[in-house]
């Protein structure tokens, strides 16, 4: 079928001193491989990572990003077999982008290790993302996307929901406990609330100022402490030692470095937020072993984690806070989230921790 050749996509721009722009353009569809699915997107999540890959500080990416897209398939491979994928079908276009099926990690049982495959495509890194209005995913890794769930709240758990699932799930954390969440007035913070509640367990919210104080009660938290004037002792005192699980998902120094003396005995300290480039959290190991603490860092999720992170939006546990937007108002949107990320950076220097 050769009647899709062009569509739009909105293009990465670099300029001097790390400063990005987005601009809208026509490109080619790229030509379908006989193993490839063409997919016509309907929405594309934006994620903080994504701006983050756009100032170049993560190193090369390709002119087109976004991974938390969600379309139905419109054309298929010449090869693919009909059991794969049918016309129509309803996929999610993720970070994890290709596997190659063959290396250690991808035989893990239970596709546990997927996400670490050696041979391993992104999106947006060797493989255009989802600002675009169609996308080409390898029949050998489809993530299927159930029915029922609307396009737009499906996006934001393609990778925050599921990032923040994910940390849940392995900090080992049980229904009944405390998870204290650090940045939990952001996106992934926020859903890390949500999933934290559905979970049975109680929650307390770290951000800064006082819109995120009334977000983060607002969402679900029962209480709600300021990072910068919190005193840590109220926090233990009120979980009765500490958090069984700490999330991380804010982004500056301070607020890791914080967070580490939140933890209760066989807590877990959970690493999500992604910190500038370079930059390091000192811990003294006597705590962690003194404390029996397990240090985890988790990024995404495999497909069952996706899967799974969706059932909650399905069973009406988890609601996604959503703004819809054009293609064309990425460059706006991209200028906000540096205008925030600059005040919290600001703000996150004056901790005094
Ligand atoms: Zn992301
Ligand atoms: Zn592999």
């Amino acid at each position: 079928m050769a009647s899709i050749s062009s569509h739009k996509v909105a293009v990465l721009v670099r300029g001097e001193n790390g400063s990005y722009d987005f601009e809208l353009a026509n490109r080619e569809v790229p030509a379908l491989q006989p193993t490839d699915l063409l997919v016509k997107l309907s929405v594309s999540g934006i994620c903080g990572s994504d701006f983050l890959l756009a100032s170049g500080n993560a190193g090369p990416t390709r002119d087109i990003l976004g991974h938390e897209g969600v379309g139905r398939v419109v054309e298929i491979g010449s090869e693919v077999p009909p059991s794969l994928a049918g016309i129509g079908a309803r996929v999610g276009i993720a970070w994890v982008r290709d596997i190659c099926e063959n290396c250690a990690f991808c035989r893990m049982p239970g596709g546990q290790g997927e996400g670490h495959c050696l041979e391993m495509l992104c999106s947006g890194l060797k493989r255009d993302g989802t600002f675009a209005e169609y996308a080409i995913v390898p029949s050998r890794f489809i993530v299927r996307i159930p029915e029922g769930v609307p396009d737009h709240l499906v996006a934001p758990i393609l990778c925050g929901g599921v990032t923040a699932y994910k940390a849940l799930k392995v900090s080992g954390v049980s229904s009944g406990q405390w998870v204290v969440i650090s940045g939990a007035g952001g996106g992934l913070g926020s859903l890390g609330i949500q999933y934290a509640k559905a979970m049975g367990c109680r929650v307390i919210a770290v951000d800064v100022g006082e819109s995120k104080r009334e977000y983060c009660l607002q969402t679900g938290a029962e209480a709600f402490f300021d990072g910068l004037e919190f005193d840590k002792s109220a926090i233990l005192e009120l979980t009765g030692g500490g958090g069984a699980a700490v999330i991380v998902t804010a982004s500056s120094i301070s607020a890791y470095q914080a967070a580490l003396d939140l933890v209760a005995p066989n807590g877990s300290y959970v690493c999500v937020g992604i910190p500038p480039p370079g930059k390091q959290v000192g811990f003294d190991p006597i705590t962690l072993i003194s404390k029996n603490i397990k240090l985890i860092g988790s990024a995404v999720g495999t497909r069952q984690d996706i899967w799974d992170a969706i059932e909650f939006v399905a069973r009406g546990e988890v609601k996604p806070k959503v703004e819809m937007a054009r293609l064309e108002d990425l460059s706006q949107i991209s200028k906000n989230f540096a205008q925030a990320s600059i005040q919290n950076a600001d703000v996150g220097t004056l901790d005094k921790h």
